[in-house]
């Protein structure tokens, strides 16, 4: 009788402890779900709101989802030059729900937004500029309150981003801590070594000039110093204007674009109409990876080299 009360007594203390329940952890888009989904291995699987392949540009929230974010104890997003949908609802939210903006994290490499439909090709600002036409240019840069919010698709930054999920997740979920620290470094160092392979396959195509459908792939570029020339739109919910078609139609003959990239969220209707009667080739990119979800972790991994292998298989 009395080992059973002590027995009883014991199993009771233990409760709050053992079974104390790991953050409830909402995350925005797929890529930075996947990244989440690594540091969490092991204790708890964050939320994905923005499944089934919706664009962040264009969502908004369902009833049901607000409830959830309501509930959340983490809500990871990129910030609200992405997720503009989310600008309103996360100023209603209670303060037990921490926001980790992943722009806002101060060593995460920031690029302005670009505009127009035609950029500069990465490898000819010396020999295309004169010096003052140079310094405008850097001025602009620098003066640009728009940030480019597709961070994610640089490796680097998906590392930065791995270790404040991980610090935060840690202050939230102290008896975790180990672990989710544990998973970020193992995590980090499995990007960076991804990253030389990346680098490697993609040395090939760096000069070849392309066309992409929307300005999702900045970071991209800039990493891996490939050489996008423009894109159809800024945005996908601003249809671009017939001059800009005809602008990039005679950009992509005068310079032998090998490749226009389209999305496989949006329609392609744009692209067939910018490559009628042109050489050039069309390609699909695409920026969040929505074929990847349920892959967990991987489909970070996954989403980098389905986009090398689609650049290699048009440009090549
Ligand atoms: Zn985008």
């Amino acid at each position: 009788m009395k080992a059973h009360y002590w027995l009883f007594i014991f199993f009771f203390s233990q409760l709050p402890t053992a079974f104390a329940a790991p953050p409830s952890v909402v995350v925005t888009i797929p890529p930075l779900h996947a990244l989440v989904n690594g540091v969490m291995d092991g204790v708890a699987k964050p939320t994905l709101l923005l499944s089934n392949g919706n664009s962040p540009h264009t969502y908004s929230l369902r009833p049901s989802q607000m409830r959830a974010l309501q509930q959340a104890e983490l809500l990871v997003w990129v910030g609200e030059n992405l997720e503009g949908f989310l600008q309103r609802p996360l100023a209603g939210l209670p303060k037990t729900v921490t926001v980790l903006t992943a722009l806002n994290l101060p060593e995460l490499q920031r690029l302005p937004a670009r505009t127009g439909g035609m950029w500069e090709g990465h490898h000819h600002h010396e020999e295309a500029h004169d010096e003052e036409e140079h310094e405008a240019h850097e001025a602009h840069e620098a003066d640009a309150e728009y940030q480019d919010p597709h961070v994610w698709l640089s490796p680097a930054n998906a590392v930065v981003i791995v270790q404040a999920v991980a610090q935060q997740l840690s202050q939230l979920d102290p008896e975790h801590a180990a672990r989710y620290q544990a998973n970020a470094q193992q995590l980090q160092q499995r990007l960076q070594q991804f990253d030389a392979q990346l680098q490697a396959q993609l040395a090939p195509v760096r000069e070849k000039p392309y066309f992409v459908f929307h300005d999702a792939y900045q970071y991209f570029e800039h990493h891996y110093q490939l050489n996008a020339l423009g894109a159809l739109s800024i945005s996908p919910e601003q249809r671009p204007s017939a001059k800009r078609i005809s602008e990039l139609r005679a950009r992509i003959q005068q310079q032998s674009v090998s490749c226009v990239f389209r999305e496989p969220q949006f329609q392609s209707s744009l692209v067939d109409i910018l490559l009628e009667d042109t050489n050039a080739k069309q390609g699909v990119l695409d920026p969040l990876g929505v074929n990847l979800t349920g892959q967990a972790a991987e489909a970070y991994f996954m989403l980098l080299q389905q986009l090398v292998d689609n650049l290699l298989a048009c440009l090549q």
